[in-house]
């Protein structure tokens, strides 16, 4: 079948299925051929490769996958795209396709199903709307996973990739970077989609680290201490961590503060992933 990266076919195929876009499922599909090759190219696949497609639309980018892995999953919650993808994908027999909500969807069973348990790569123009807990959930969970390649809005990939010191760091630049190296591959204007997104997008590639970047005794407090810290920008480290619900007293947070060599005046915002592990394994001690 001809590509539905070219405008005209994906016009043609919505129209000959009467589909209505709907804006809660965060649809907005790629028309654009050189930004498909672009994430394709990223992405890296083989023919080895186990490719998890999270919202394949009407396939646009499901058949690019399917022409370089050896097997794609796509997962899709809105039914009225499965007899879409029955026709757009007819020629590929290495596609399965799922009617599911992906945070639903037990993912490590899928895995284990299609890939025998071995890493996958996840491919996405992910629905805005859910891009943070798709790829926390992915990254917390026991998913084998080797790379996650997405298209996400512009801002949130800067989010990801920025280190301390600019207003974009936080939270999620460090869970992130906790998990996996970051590097935005594409800057994605809306024209390349159907319809236009109010934003910019960005397609971007995180690497999973195969061993974590810092040593953390626990994790999940670390990131307490993360949120709490960004929660209240403009405050100081101490008085984010006071007010964050952690039970901890001001002495023990200016305790461990002087044990790293840091002012009382600091912000969480200078913080790298390095100093939040220090500061987390002492305060846990
Ligand atoms: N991959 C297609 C493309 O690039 O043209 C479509 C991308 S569109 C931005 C996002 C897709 O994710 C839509 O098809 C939408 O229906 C689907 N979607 C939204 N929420 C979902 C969810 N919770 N689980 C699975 N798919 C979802």
């Amino acid at each position: 079948m001809a590509s539905l990266g070219i405008p005209g076919n994906t016009i043609e195929i919505l129209q000959k299925y009467h589909f209505n876009f709907q804006k809660k499922f965060g649809q907005n599909f790629l028309i654009d051929t050189s930004v498909l090759e672009r994430i394709i190219s990223a992405a890296d696949i083989s023919e080895e490769d186990c490719v998890l497609e999270i919202g394949p639309g009407i396939g646009t980018m499901t058949q690019y996958l399917a022409e370089s892995a050896r097997e794609v999953i796509a997962v899709e919650i809105d039914k009225n795209l499965i007899p879409i993808l029955g026709e757009t994908l007819a020629a590929y027999n290495n596609v399965t396709v799922i009617n599911d909500d992906i945070l639903k969807v037990d993912i490590e069973a899928l895995v284990e199903k299609h890939n025998g348990g071995r890493p996958i790569k996840v491919v996405a123009n992910l629905p805005y709307y859910i891009t943070t807990p798709i790829i926390m959930g992915l990254f917390e969970s026991k998913v084998p996973l080797e790379s996650i390649t997405i298209m996400v809005q512009k801002e949130v990939a800067d989010r990801m990739q920025v280190g301390p010191g600019t207003k974009d760091y936080g939270a999620l630049s460090l869970a992130v970077q906790y998990y996996a190296h970051p590097e935005i591959v594409a800057n994605v204007p809306p024209n390349c989609f159907m319809p236009r997104p109010n934003v910019g997008s960005a397609v971007i590639r995180l690497t999973r680290h195969k061993e974590k970047p810092v040593d953390v005794k626990d994790a999940e407090f670390m990131f307490a201490l993360i949120r709490a810290s960004f929660n209240q920008r403009r405050k100081t480290l101490v008085n984010g961590l006071l007010h964050g619900g952690l039970g901890l007293t001001k002495e023990e947070i200016l305790d461990a503060l002087i044990q790293m060599g840091e002012k009382e005046t600091v912000r969480g915002e200078t913080f790298t992933l390095e100093k939040f592990a220090l500061l987390s394994n002492i305060l846990k001690k």
